[in-house]
């Protein structure tokens, strides 16, 4: 098997030149202490910080286009501050046009979805700050936002069920909302290219002076222990931080990360598919042949869910799976882990020549 290298990182943070309360001294160490490699900083609407390796960390800074109602977009790999504008079309052209690329934030924030799929507006009266129009097309999309999958789930109806949800904050994130993740599988379906997703963490670390003692509400080394992106870089990265930078916003921008939660289970399965000619990892292209087949290698047993143009069309328990594709299409990869959403593959894209 070909050597692939794999580095992890947090997308979507907010230090004290927004609404997060860290510099990017201390938000590095304390990705540092998780174990990333990299964290790419989103001020709303700021884009004037440091960028460099910070305490042996990628610090890459990225910003939180955030006009006030609806509509966020995370813009990647652009050079100037984009102002938000109440129409979502200017801000994203801007971003395509500078050649940098953009990721709808948070898209159905606001809503529960109960097993069967059906969507509920959540019970609380936070905020919340959805993907309106539909309609308008982002370049990617952000189908994981710990913090928005926690507050769609809070339920702070007793002061009992607040304590829990901020205790045993994991225990109420569960997986991506099937809203968005159809709504990604549309805009695949509509393109040929592959519309890539990130999962983003949306740390804060808010402080709360309300009591005596101030108290961090999701301290940023609690955050970054949740959503992951794993992504597959065939070098090493370098350790001339702009190549680094290069590498690592290429492979977000094609889709050769998997999103992942840390908190579920420790286990990062090889999900890749081989032709007869080589070894793929999600966001390729891929030249069918009569030996092209979908394998997935793990260490613990997982729920897995094959999907094809946004369909499920196989499922299996196991942690040693293979496929083999017969058709010309996207295929994407779900794992859950005791029921609960764990690790979401970018598309393989299948092609004829
Ligand atoms: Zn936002
Ligand atoms: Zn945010």
């Amino acid at each position: 098997m070909n050597r692939f290298y794999t580095y992890k990182g947090a997308i979507h943070i907010h230090t004290n030149l927004s609404d997060g309360t860290g510099d990017i001294y201390a938000i590095s160490n304390a990705a540092k202490k998780v174990g990333l490699d990299f964290i790419i900083i989103t001020d709303h609407n700021h884009y004037d910080i440091d960028e460099g390796i910070i305490n042996g960390v990628y610090v890459i800074k990225a910003q939180e286009i955030s006009p006030m109602q609806c509509n966020h977009y995370l813009a990647l790999d652009v050079n100037e501050v984009i102002p938000p504008n109440d129409d979502a079309n200017v801000y994203v052209n801007k971003v395509r046009e500078s050649g940098g690329i953009g990721f709808a934030a948070h898209p159905d924030e606001g809503f529960i979805i109960d097993k069967s799929g059906n969507a509920t507006p959540r019970k609380n009266s936070h905020h919340c700050i959805p993907w309106t129009d539909k309609n308008i097309k982002p370049d990617g999309v952000e189908i994981w936002n710990w913090f928005s999958n926690w507050a769609d789930n809070l339920d702070d109806s007793n002061i009992f069920k607040l304590a829990y949800a901020y205790l045993f904050k994991n225990s109420i994130v569960t997986s991506p909302s099937r809203l968005t993740l159809n709504w990604w599988d549309e805009l695949n379906k509509e393109s040929d290219k592959i519309i890539p997703a990130i999962g983003g963490v949306d740390a804060h670390a808010l402080k709360i002076k309300k009591y005596i003692f101030p108290v961090t509400v999701f301290p940023y080394e609690t955050c970054f222990n949740t959503i992951t992106n794993v992504i597959n870089l065939p070098n090493k990265l370098t350790e001339n931080f702009k190549e680094a930078k290069g590498q690592i916003l290429n492979a977000i921008r094609f889709g050769a990360n998997v999103i992942l939660n840390q908190n579920i289970v420790s286990d990062i399965p090889k999900i890749y598919i081989k032709n007869k000619n080589d070894i793929f990892y999600c966001g390729s292209d891929i030249i069918i042949d009569d030996g092209t087949n979908l394998y997935i290698e793990a260490k613990k047993t997982f729920e897995i869910s094959l999907l094809y143009n946004g369909r499920v069309i196989d499922k299996a328990i196991s942690n040693n799976y293979l496929y083999q594709i017969n058709d010309c299409g996207k295929y994407r990869v779900e794992l859950s882990y005791k029921g609960k959403g764990y690790l979401y593959t970018n598309p393989f894209n299948i092609k004829k020549t």
